[in-house]
């Protein structure tokens, strides 16, 4: 059984609270594994950049079974991180979606030198220049937190499945930005 989204919320800043005052809680062992054979039931879900510093289980303080977690360089809604969304919001019944941005994120950076960098790079690229539109500045970290509200949109602009758990299911999206330095999440 799911929680809903504003517990789930509630233990987000909590865990992000452990992190940062490096009192986590997070477990590995055997046990947990174990009682996870049998199904999961995570209590939200998480896209965030592929970005090596930016590690949402540590951030949150979390076990395995406890986030969905997409990682995708700039924290982008495609087809297939949408798709992947969809799974958890539909067949786990995850209340919560945080759209995680970054500190000096190198794919927002990517999108605002412009350029051609190539098919894939380029496509990449090509979800985040909304968000370039959108924004008021041109400073990367500015960016990289419209880039988050912006996919917090296409999201439920994209999906029919995550649009109709909004509306009548409790499903709640919740931009943030993360700050390298501090281990911080701004929800925003
Ligand atoms: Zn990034």
């Amino acid at each position: 059984m799911s929680i809903a989204a504003k517990q789930a919320l509630d233990k987000i800043k909590t865990g992000n609270q452990q992190y940062v005052q490096d009192k986590e809680h997070v477990g590995t062992e055997k046990k947990i594994r174990e009682s996870l054979i049998t199904g999961q039931d995570p209590y939200a879900i998480i896209l965030s950049c592929a970005d090596s510093r930016v590690v949402p289980e540590s951030i949150f303080d979390a076990n395995a079974g406890e986030l969905f977690v997409l990682r995708v360089a700039g924290n982008i809604a495609n087809t297939s991180t949408i798709a992947s969304i969809e799974y958890a919001v539909a067949h786990l019944g995850t209340k919560l979606i945080i759209v995680l941005g970054h500190e000096s994120c190198g794919a927002v950076t990517a999108a605002l030198a412009g350029g051609d960098n190539g098919y894939n790079l380029n496509h990449l690229c090509s979800h985040i220049v909304p968000a370039i539109a959108a924004s008021e500045s041109n400073e990367v970290n500015d960016v990289v937190r419209m880039n988050a509200k912006v996919t917090c949109k296409d999201l439920v602009g994209r999906s029919e499945i995550i649009s109709n758990a909004v509306n009548d299911g409790g499903l709640e999206i919740v931009p943030a930005f993360y700050n390298l330095s501090n281990g911080e999440v701004d929800l925003l």
